[in-house]
């Protein structure tokens, strides 16, 4: 029998698994899903995580703390201090951050780019105070495959039992305490009942479950759309979260979900619904269905992604347009992710700074080509026609996108010292963080006819993280709606709501869900070896 079974192989679980490895316990990983897909979201993530007082952030002139963080993440959350486990985790993160996931991961060779990432700076909630964002050099596929490396060559090696396409159904208890647990077989659909000392839960959110989305579906945002793409995995389907209910563990926040507000089709699906979100440029126009755009407050990504949601929700329709031209998309577009991202993936620095100079050509050629969210004019008339003929219906008005645009690029003609528009305002302070004027275009009008051809996409809402969970407390103990721990049961990740059910709050500072996977899966990891 195993000291302790894992029940995902998502980088929480992996890091769970290595903790106990290190304390010398036996463990038995159950994966869902293949061995190839071992590694969860992270391999796919962009591998970005919220870091404070790191070396990146000393040599670009940043000085950070926990303190300054944590009011950061507090303001940003919302967070109910008395709330009592989602604050204490939220505490707990911003001071252990840097040894317990930064220099943790740096003594396993990962390294970051040298300049922090600048998200969520806030808008009517304070965001971040300073750039956090560290971008793992390799990307999530390199944090992950590192990982994944350490746990196959562990010097106790001879203690894991890898089982891939084990599907966990429901925990298994004797006289309250969770003694193991039972599923099926994917391949043969055979039964299986597995005991062990302890049991961690390490099985995702529930994101990629779009039913169980709409269910939980915040108030702030109205009625869920009626298209919500879907980029979480296809496994988080909540199934661990009905199991640990059905124990006694206690579900909070499941309502603060972080989902994003330009997803498009993925051009080359691999589950139902398959969406990719889009970095969205902050040069282009943001428009309603009508190809209006949405204010009076312009929307402009990098201040509050919770706030975009809302307000694409707001809409008659909820999907939304950018319109921009050939020249932003260059500089500006990003798609969040390992798989768009080759360059940083696969650590070509010549790549990287090529396309940081001259333009992403590869990024645009597949977006423009493939994806069908993407339509190309050469002047407006075209663009709208082909609007309105993926829409299927005229709800896009010509006049009313001209006008739009015109009238942007005049304020952009009368000079800088006379912008009067919030989103020129933007801009012209997000070019002052380096990490940012890099990938920024300085005032690029939409219809400057060298500039072209020009580009509309259509943008869904696309899901993405549970920012709610199993409740734990610091020793990512499951806890029950007493606020007492079930013996032998442990949770962590995304599962967790990244530790305490929630510690995000309403929002999240970005970065925060990696980090939080191996703060949250290493002390499962630790809690589960003391008690076995
Ligand atoms: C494209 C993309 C980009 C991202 N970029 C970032 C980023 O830059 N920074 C950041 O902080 N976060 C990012 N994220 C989010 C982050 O990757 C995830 O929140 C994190 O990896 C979740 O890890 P986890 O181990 O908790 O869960 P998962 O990765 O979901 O792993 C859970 C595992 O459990 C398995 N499982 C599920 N159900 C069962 C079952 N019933 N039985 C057995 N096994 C089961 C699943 O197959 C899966 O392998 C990104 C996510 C995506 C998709």
């Amino acid at each position: 029998m195993p000291d302790v079974i894992v029940i995902g192989g998502g980088i929480a679980g992996i890091c769970a698994a290595l903790e106990l490895l290190d304390a010398g316990r036996r463990v038995l990983l159950l994966e869902r899903d293949t061995a190839d897909n071992f590694g969860g979201l992270a391999k796919d993530s962009f591998g970005g995580i919220f870091l404070v007082g790191t070396p990146e952030q000393r040599r670009a002139g940043i000085r950070d703390t926990p303190d300054l963080a944590l009011a950061d993440w507090q303001a940003f959350g919302e967070l109910d201090a008395t709330d009592r486990w989602p604050s204490a985790w939220a505490e707990a993160y911003v001071q252990r951050c840097h040894d317990e996931v930064g220099v943790w991961l740096r003594r396993r060779g990962i390294g970051f780019l040298p300049v922090p990432h600048w998200v969520e700076r806030g808008l009517f909630t304070p965001g971040n105070s300073v750039p956090r964002f560290h971008i793992v050099w390799g990307t999530g596929h390199e944090l992950a495959g590192r990982l994944i490396a350490d746990l196959k060559g562990h010097p106790k090696r001879d203690r894991l039992d890898l089982r891939f396409g084990q599907r966990v159904e429901r925990l298994l208890t004797s006289n309250g305490a969770v003694t193991g647990c039972a599923g099926v077989s994917e391949d043969d659909q055979r039964p299986f009942e597995l005991n062990a000392g302890n049991v961690i839960v390490a099985a995702g959110g529930f994101n990629g479950n779009i039913e169980r989305v709409r269910q939980h579906w915040h108030r702030d945002w109205g009625a869920p759309p009626p298209v919500i793409l879907n980029g979480s995995h296809p496994y988080a389907d909540g199934r661990l979260h009905d199991a640990v209910a059905a124990v006694g563990g206690r579900l909070t926040h499941l309502d603060a979900m972080w989902n994003y507000a330009a997803g498009v089709r993925h051009p080359r699906p691999r589950k139902s619904g398959h969406g990719l979100s889009l970095v969205p440029p902050r040069s282009a126009l943001w428009l309603n269905w009508r190809g209006e755009r949405i204010g009076p407050m312009p929307l402009v990504t990098g201040f509050d992604t919770r706030d975009l949601v809302a307000r694409v929700c707001a809409g008659q329709r909820q999907y939304s347009w950018q319109l921009m031209n050939r020249r932003i998309a260059l500089k500006e577009l990003a798609v969040s992710g390992a798989e768009f991202n080759p360059s940083i993936r696969d650590k070509k620095k010549l790549a990287f700074l090529r396309d940081l100079l001259f333009g992403n050509r590869w990024l645009y050629e597949q977006m423009v080509s493939c994806c069908e969210d993407f339509v190309v004019g050469r002047d407006l008339t075209e663009l709208v026609d082909k609007m309105n003929a993926l829409q299927g219906d005229d709800a896009v008005s010509l006049d009313t996108v001209r006008r739009t645009a015109e009238s942007y690029d005049a304020q952009i003609d009368r000079g800088e010292s006379l912008h009067n528009d919030e989103q020129l305002r933007r801009i012209a302070y997000v070019r002052r963080w380096k990490g940012d004027r890099i990938r920024t275009c300085k005032f690029q009008k939409i219809l400057e006819p060298n500039a072209g051809p020009l580009i509309a996409v259509r943008e869904y809402i696309i899901s993405r993280k549970s920012l709610g969970g199993m409740q734990t407390d610091l020793q990512s103990r499951v806890l029950d709606d007493a606020g007492q721990p079930i013996s032998g049961l442990y949770a962590a990740g995304e599962a967790a709501g990244f530790g305490g059910g929630g510690m995000h709050g309403l929002r999240a500072l970005e970065g925060g869900f990696l980090g939080g996977c191996i703060l949250t899966g290493r002390i499962a990891g630790q809690a589960a070896a003391a008690t076995t």
